[in-house]
């Protein structure tokens, strides 16, 4: 099946494709055209047209369209699912997961239609009225990562719609297929052409042709940090609006007078879950010293038993990682730590045997008597590993957890609300679970987080809606004279 780019309101054929393919098979999922710089001016440019119109909608009626897709998206869940896992190779239940959250964002941006809060307050002057609103910011060039390839798109399209920007989606190219289908059902809900269009390539092509368009106005960005800083360097100079969601290095921490169990089972659904290609993943695991004996022996024994397969096996705990380039670098990583020093607990290989042949798969790997300071504790891997870290005390793992380039997500496992209080407030990343792990985030809260993470923006929630909104200040003074503030009302 080819997929084309959206533009205006129309399916445009490009003569370059490339392959989707299944991670966990070789499989092709879907050819792609790839849009050149022909295809993504005139995305731009049909966004800039219909920008005139959709700004004017009333914001209840751009989310009546909101609406109506969040109904598609519950009727297609099954079969976005399965295609999620085909592209991405999450297992189809957090292949559901990934549609669920993009029904989620949907209705939220939908409810906000009737919402979308200004401020009116009083003014110091007689007969004046004041008042801030909201207003969109204009065209809105969106570029997405792999790991969540319809809820990722879906987090930036519909607080930038619902607002009266309008869009041009730009996904990974690993997961295009998945952001084709949410187009198509954009497509059959039938927004005004130019509202939303989609142009598929490689993010050195075609997103930097599409960053640099001069008619787009903000660009909200998730990835690598590496690649997200550019983008900034690059959009800041041309004086664009940038919000950036990057990597992160993601901790639990485990009192010794934590739930060992409850923490077990979370480390393991927060580090192999998605096969820890997720921003919030849990890389680190730092455990009061007491009981790192007991916590590391259950999580060996579970880890040991996780089975590797094709996501869309249902006996499958953990499927493949995206794609060649990225199974080299997590086995890269790996083979830095017991040079450092990190002994290998399980795992530390990639699977190439009887069904694994034709895929990209890594054993869940558990390193022990991991340094804080060492190359697998400080960078992103984005892949099944995790780095167990001995601390003496609750001081000490506030200070590990927080001592690394980035800041997205942590966590920690205590029965004293003390100290969960005392993390909740010396921990300086975005995101803070207790007794949960650093997993799980849910459409209504802002998400995202500081240092390396991101650029001070925040998705999903009320945050969102910052993010795409630019403020107007408006003053009436039916007073019928010149009053001047902070001199009129006050002695000179
Ligand atoms: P990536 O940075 O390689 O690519 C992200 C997107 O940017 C892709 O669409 C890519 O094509 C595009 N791109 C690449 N170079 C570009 C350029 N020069 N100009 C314009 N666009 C360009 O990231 P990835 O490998 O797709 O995703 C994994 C990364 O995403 C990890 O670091 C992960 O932590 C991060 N991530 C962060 C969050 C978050 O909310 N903080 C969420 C999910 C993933």
């Amino acid at each position: 099946m080819n997929y084309k780019n959206y533009i205006n309101g129309k399916w445009v054929k490009t003569g370059k494709t490339f392959a989707s393919t299944n991670p966990a098979t070789g499989e092709l999922v879907g050819k792609c055209c790839e849009a050149g710089p022909r295809e993504v001016a005139m995305a731009v440019k049909s966004a800039r047209k219909a920008f005139a119109g959709w700004r004017l909608t009333p914001a209840p009626k751009r989310a009546e369209y909101l609406l109506r897709l969040g109904q598609l998206f519950e009727q297609r869940k099954n079969e976005l699912s399965r295609i999620v896992t085909q592209e991405m190779g999450k297992v189809l239940k957090e292949g559901a997961g990934d549609v669920q959250e993009s029904i989620d964002i949907t209705y939220y941006m939908a409810g906000e239609g009737r919402r979308l809060f200004g401020h009116n307050v009083p003014s110091e002057l007689a007969n004046k009225f004041a008042m801030a609103v909201r207003e969109p910011v204009g065209v809105c060039a969106l570029i997405t990562p792999w790991n969540f390839p319809t809820a990722i798109p879906c987090w930036k399209m519909m607080p930038a719609l619902v607002l009266g920007n309008t869009v041009v989606l730009k996904p990974a190219s690993d997961t295009s297929v998945s952001a084709a289908k949410v187009i198509q059902l954009m497509d059959e809900v039938g927004f005004p052409p130019g509202v939303v269009n989609f142009v598929m390539g490689p993010g050195e092509k075609t997103g930097n042709v599409l960053i640099k368009d001069p008619d787009v106005d903000l660009i909200s960005f998730t990835g690598s940090t590496v690649v997200g800083r550019k983008i900034a360097t690059t959009a800041t100079s041309l004086g664009k609006r940038v919000s950036l969601e990057m990597g992160g290095k993601n901790a639990i921490i485990v009192m010794d007078d934590g739930d060992l169990d409850l923490a077990t089972d979370a480390i393991l659904w927060a580090a192999f879950g998605t096969t820890g290609q997720r921003c919030t993943a849990c890389s680190r695991v730092l455990v009061h010293h007491r009981v790192k004996s007991k916590l590391v022996s259950k999580l060996l024994e579970r880890a040991k038993k996780l089975r590797l397969g094709d996501g869309l096996n249902p006996k499958t705990d953990v499927g493949p990682v995206i794609n060649a380039g990225q199974l080299a670098r997590i086995h890269r990583y790996v083979k830095i730590g017991p040079r450092e020093g990190a002994k290998l607990l399980c795992g530390g290989r990639i699977r190439s045997d009887g069904d694994y042949k034709k895929g990209y798969f890594y054993e869940p790997t558990i390193f022990d008597n991991v340094k804080p300071k060492m190359c697998i504790a400080q960078e992103e891997i984005f892949g099944p590993v995790v780095a167990i870290i001995s601390v003496k005390d609750l001081d000490e793992a506030i200070r590990v957890n927080n001592d690394t380039a980035y800041g997205l997500s942590s966590s920690i496992f205590t029965r004293d609300v003390n100290k969960a209080y005392r993390a909740m407030r010396d921990i300086t990343t975005g995101i803070v679970y207790v007794n949960a792990g650093t997993t799980g985030a849910e459409v209504q809260l802002p998400f995202g987080g500081t240092r390396g993470t991101g650029n001070g923006h925040r998705e999903a929630g009320q945050a969102a809606i910052d993010s795409f909104s630019e403020w107007k200040t408006i003053y009436v003074d039916y007073s019928g004279k010149v009053q001047r503030a902070q001199i009129d009302n006050y002695d000179s």
